[in-house]
C-alpha cells in the first residue's frame, strides 16, 4: 500500500510539523484501510491535518467500493429540507443581485452521495443540475432520480465540460492531496464562477459532544477553519466572499463561497494565523481522553471478564477502542452493522452479521456509537424485539 509517511502542510508546503494526537484503530477489511495516523498542527501556519496516511488512490478505491453514502432517500426528511433551504438562502444571499441568479447557473455537486441537495433545487424548478460521484450506486440512484449523474472522484474530472458553481459538501475533508485536487476543480470552472465549500468548522470542536475522538474519525485528513481554508484557496485564485458556521452538540460545519477570481497577485498575500483552531483542538484533544477513561471504565464495570458479548456497531468509535480502549480485552462473539458493505466480513475471525440475524443468540448487547445509540436501543427493542440485554455508554443529550 502506498503510504505518506510524510505529508508536507498542504497550505504552504513546510515540512515541520508537532504531533497533537495519534489516532489508532484496529484493521477490518472493507471497514477501513487506515490504520491510524497523527493529528499535526504545521510549525509555519498553523494548518491541522493528518500526517503519515495512505497515498490518494487507496481513498479512491476505498470510496469507490465502499460507500456509506449508498442509502437511498426516496423523500427528503423534514430536517433535509430545512438544512438545504438555509443553505440554499446562504448561497443565494452571496451570489443574486440584479444581473446574477443563481438559478440560472449550470451547477455542479461533487462527491454529492445519492444528490440529496441537487433533488431539493430540483423541486424548487433549478434546471442546468449535474451530480458526480465516485460510488457506482450512487450514481445509478441519482439516475433513477432522473438527476443528471457521471462517476467520477474529485480527481477525474473533464476539462471540456465547465460550470459556473460547484458544490462541494463535506469532501475536502477526506482529500489527501488538497493542491492537486483544487487545480482540477479550476478546470472545470468559468473564471468568475463559485465554489461552494462545507466543512467540519474545527473552531467548533472544543465544544462538541459525541464518543471519544469522533471528529478524527476514519474519513477525515483535514481539520478547516475559516482561516485555514481561505489560506488554502487563496493560494488557488479564490477570493472568499462569505461564510457561515452551523453549530450545534454534535457537529460543527463551516459553510464558505469563494469566487474564483484568478488573481494571482492574491497568491503572495500573508497567511492568517490559525491560533484559534489550535487552541480549539487542543482542548477539544484533552477533554476526550477524559471521556475515553469514563467509557473504558463503564465497559469495565458493565462487562465482566470472559463474559461473551455482541458488539453493534463497526465504526470509527468501535475500531479505536478496539486499539486502544477497553473493548480490546472483552470476549466479543459477534459485531453487528447494519452497513451492507460491513457484513459477512470478519475481524480476528470474529464475524460481522446483519441486525435480523441476531435472533439466534443471546448474548448482551454493547451498543458501540454515541450518535445512534437511543435509536438502536429503539431498533432492538420495538423491531427486532430481542430480550437481550443491552449496555449503552452514553447519556446522549437531545
Ligand atoms: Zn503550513
Amino acid at each position: 500500500m502506498e503510504r505518506i509517511e510524510k505529508r508536507n502542510c498542504p497550505i504552504c508546503d513546510h515540512y515541520n510539523n508537532e504531533i497533537l494526537f495519534s489516532q489508532e484503530f484496529v484493521d477490518i477489511k472493507e471497514v477501513t484501510f487506515l490504520r491510524g495516523y497523527e493529528v499535526v498542527v504545521c510549525n509555519n501556519c498553523g494548518f491541522l491535518y493528518a500526517d503519515d496516511i495512505p497515498g490518494q488512490k487507496e481513498f479512491d478505491l476505498y470510496y469507490k467500493n465502499c460507500s456509506k453514502y449508498e442509502v437511498k432517500a426516496d423523500e427528503l426528511t423534514d430536517s433535509q429540507i430545512s438544512r438545504f433551504q438555509a443553505s440554499l438562502n446562504f448561497i443565494e444571499e452571496c451570489i443574486n443581485n440584479e444581473e446574477i441568479n443563481f438559478e440560472e447557473f449550470r451547477i455542479v455537486d461533487i462527491g454529492c452521495a445519492t444528490g440529496d441537495f441537487l433533488r431539493f433545487l430540483k423541486g424548487k424548478g433549478y434546471q442546468d443540475l449535474n451530480g458526480i460521484d465516485p460510488s457506482p450506486l450512487c450514481v445509478k440512484l441519482m439516475k433513477d432520480n432522473h438527476i443528471n449523474a457521471k462517476q467520477a472522484t474529485i480527481n477525474e474530472l473533464e476539462e471540456h465540460e465547465k460550470y459556473d458553481f460547484i458544490r462541494l459538501n463535506a469532501v475536502l475533508e477526506h482529500v489527501v492531496d488538497l493542491n492537486y485536487s483544487i487545480t482540477q476543480l479550476k478546470k472545470i470552472l468559468n473564471k468568475g464562477g463559485y465554489l461552494y465549500l462545507s466543512v467540519p468548522n474545527v473552531q467548533g470542536f472544543k465544544e462538541l459532544v459525541n464518543c471519544p475522538f469522533q471528529e478524527f474519525s476514519v474519513e477525515h485528513i483535514n481539520y478547516f477553519s475559516k482561516n485555514s481554508l481561505s489560506n488554502l484557496m487563496r493560494k488557488h485564485g479564490f477570493t472568499l466572499i462569505e461564510y457561515q458556521i452551523n453549530h450545534n452538540k454534535l457537529y460543527s460545519e463551516l459553510e464558505t463561497i469563494f469566487r474564483y477570481d484568478d488573481d494571482v497577485t492574491k497568491n503572495n498575500e500573508k497567511i492568517v494565523d490559525d491560533q484559534e483552531a489550535i487552541e480549539s483542538i487542543k482542548e477539544y484533544i484533552v477533554r476526550n481522553y477524559r471521556l475515553e477513561r469514563e467509557v473504558n471504565e463503564k465497559i469495565k464495570s458493565r462487562i465482566q471478564e470472559q463474559e461473551p458479548i455482541i458488539v453493534w456497531g463497526v465504526g470509527t468509535h468501535t475500531l479505536r477502542q478496539l486499539a486502544k480502549g477497553q473493548l480490546r480485552k472483552c470476549n466479543i462473539k459477534l459485531f453487528v452493522d447494519s452497513n451492507l458493505h460491513y457484513q459477512n466480513k470478519q475481524y480476528n475471525g470474529i464475524p460481522i452479521i446483519s441486525p435480523e440475524q441476531l435472533y439466534e443468540y443471546n448474548y448482551k448487547i454493547l451498543i458501540s456509537s454515541y450518535y445512534g445509540q437511543d435509536s438502536i436501543v429503539d431498533y432492538i427493542n420495538k423491531v427486532l424485539k430481542l430480550n437481550n440485554e443491552i449496555v449503552t455508554l452514553y447519556n446522549v443529550e437531545n
